[in-house]
Parts: C-alpha cells; structure tokens; sequence
C-alpha cells in the first residue's frame, strides 16, 4: 500500500461477507482438507433496492391504510358519544304513570316511538319538553340513537344543563326538570 511508485494498475479484488457467511466458510475450512473453490454470484431478484421498492410500494400505503382506519374508527366512536345521552342523565329524567282517567284532551295516548298505546298503569317517561313515551323505548333511543325527543328534536342533555344552572343561581335544590 505504501509503494513509492504508481500503483493505479493494481488491482486488489476483494469481496464483502456478512458474518454468518463468514463464520460458515471458516467452518468448512477446517473441516475440508482440499482447497475450495468459492463461486461468488450476484442474485439480481433480492437486490437491496429492490425490497426497499418493494417496502415502499406495499408495506407503506397499508400502514398508512391501518392508521386512517383506527383514527376514523376513533373519530366515529367519539361521535356517536356526543350524539346520544349518559344513561345517568337518562334515568334521571321524570318518570309517570299513565293513568286513563287522568288523561287530559291534548296528551299523547301512545308512544311515538312503538306506535303502541299505552296501557293503563303503564310506567312512562317524561322528557323535558314533557313529551312522555315507553320508558324502555325512550331509553334506549336517547342512549343508543339520539339525545333529542324524538317528537319535537329538542336536546334533552341540553334543557337539563340549562335548567340546573338556572336552579343553582336560585341557590335551590337541583331537580332536573321543573314542574310547569
Ligand atoms: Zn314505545
Ligand atoms: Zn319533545
């Protein structure tokens, strides 16, 4: 290496091995006395830029596809929470039985929900906005589909916020709903 003439015409061939290559042609060294004879071949299929291509062009766009999907699953999720009330909320709305002879002109004789009519001695609940249905028809509507009546769309979660804050400037015992 150190010559003090021109060396640019020498040629020194060398070749790279990884140590597991390594390690097994200093195996087989030692255990074959005749000399060998090593045929280095260049396998142009699993070149390294190629599987970088490769991996660029498959394994990204589905990483990619596996992050949009969870972050789209989360978003939905996280909507359909604003969408629909807490059960707590629900069940502690007002609650009524439907008596028939108490029944005045104008009141609902049927739940909006189930077009059944209610049954006398029946168990309902009462909204706000005093819209009144099954209880269990209402509760899974308000829990599981919408936080509004179903009648007149008004949002129960929103009444309820509005009517205790106005409670709690009066400095009175928080009920959730106030009697007209
Ligand atoms: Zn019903
Ligand atoms: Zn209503």
């Amino acid at each position: 290496m150190l010559q003090a003439s021109d060396t640019s015409d020498i040629t020194i061939p060398s070749v790279f091995l990884a140590k597991n290559e390594y390690r097994a042609l200093l195996y087989l060294s030692k255990i074959v006395d005749t000399p060998m004879m090593i045929l280095l071949q260049l396998d142009d299929f699993i070149t390294w830029p190629l599987l970088d291509i490769l991996m660029i062009i498959f394994v990204s766009p589905s990483i990619i596809m596996i992050f949009i999907y969870i972050s789209w699953q989360l978003r939905q999720r996280r909507r359909k929470q604003q969408e629909v009330a807490p059960i707590d909320v629900v069940s502690r709305l007002l609650m009524k039985q439907f008596l028939t002879e108490k029944v005045k002109e104008n009141e609902a004789e049927e739940c909006a929900i189930c077009l059944e009519d209610y049954i006398n001695g029946e168990e309902l609940r009462v909204l706000p906005c005093k819209h009144d249905f099954h209880t269990v028809c209402v509760d899974a509507w308000l829990t599981t589909q919408k936080k509004f009546c179903p009648i007149c769309k008004r949002d129960i979660t929103f009444i309820i916020e509005k009517t205790t804050h106005l409670l709690q400037q009066n400095s009175q015992q928080a009920p959730l709903l106030i009697e007209p």
